[in-house]
Order: structure tokens, then C-alpha cells, then sequence
């Protein structure tokens, strides 16, 4: 089995275990962003299916990103006021974006927990999670700027 059939097959069963009803189209969504490491939007993944399920709507696409969400198999992620993106890599982890084109790219870091007990310190909050993201531009939009 392959990294990536280990974590299908794994995400299936959550889903069997969370007693959610495996759709074509549900299984179609999962699988794509299982797949992708481009953290895609709801239109994204929706026009990337269209061509296998035609009678699919986005409305469908959407109500299948928020249960998948709800069973934990994917994140919804907001930058500032662009389209949510959705990731599947549900491990902790830290995102980069490009400010030209909108390339979300995974990073890995010691997770920042001091940030959350310092917060709860200095606030009282009861502390849910944090986030952070590093801007830039990637390597490509880089490049297309030289050529100019
Ligand atoms: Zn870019
Ligand atoms: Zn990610």
C-alpha cells in the first residue's frame, strides 16, 4: 500500500465509523483532495469533478467539504477575505502564501504551543488554536516577473 492508499483507506473508515453515508460524489471529493497538495477551493474542486459527475452542484460540493469537515478529514482554511480553501493533511502544520497568484504551500514547524499557554496567561482565555501564516511570493511568480 502506498502512503496514499494507507491514508484513503484510513479516511474511509472514519468516515464509515462517524456513521456518514458514502456518496460517489463524497468519496469523489475526498479523493481529490487526499490527491492535491494545492489546498483547493470549493469552485476548484467542483470544476476539477465536473467532468466525471455533470449533474453535480456546487451546493453538493459544499455540503460535502462541510461534513468531510465535520468528521475532521479536512480543514477549512480562510486567508483574509479570498475563497476558504480546503486542505486534507489534518496534522499540524503551517501554511505560506503567495501574494501574486494565491499558491498555498505546507510547511512543517514545532508547533508554537508557547503562544497558546502565553495567551491564556496574559488574557485568561480559554484557548482553542492559533494560527500563522508567512506571505511571499513562490517560486514560480518569481520567476514570471524576471522574464518581464
Ligand atoms: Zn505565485
Ligand atoms: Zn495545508
Amino acid at each position: 500500500m502506498t502512503v496514499y492508499e494507507k491514508r484513503e483507506s484510513k479516511a474511509l473508515d472514519l468516515l464509515e465509523e462517524s456513521g456518514v453515508r458514502s456518496t460517489p460524489q463524497r468519496h469523489a471529493v475526498l479523493d481529490y483532495l487526499l490527491n492535491t497538495r494545492v489546498h483547493p477551493t470549493a469552485e476548484e474542486i467542483y470544476r476539477e469533478l465536473e467532468e466525471k459527475f455533470p449533474h453535480m452542484s456546487l451546493t453538493t460540493v459544499y455540503n460535502n467539504l462541510r461534513v468531510l469537515r465535520e468528521v475532521g478529514l479536512v480543514r477549512e482554511l480562510a486567508f483574509g477575505n479570498l475563497s476558504s480553501r480546503f486542505d486534507s493533511n489534518t496534522t499540524d502544520h503551517y501554511h505560506i502564501i503567495c501574494d501574486e497568484c494565491g499558491k498555498v504551500v505546507d510547511f512543517n514547524y514545532p508547533i508554537l504551543n508557547e503562544v497558546e499557554s502565553l495567551a491564556r496567561q496574559l488574557t485568561r482565555f480559554e484557548v482553542s488554536y492559533h494560527r500563522m501564516e508567512v506571505y511571499g511570493k513562490c517560486e514560480g511568480c518569481q520567476g514570471y516577473r524576471k522574464v518581464q
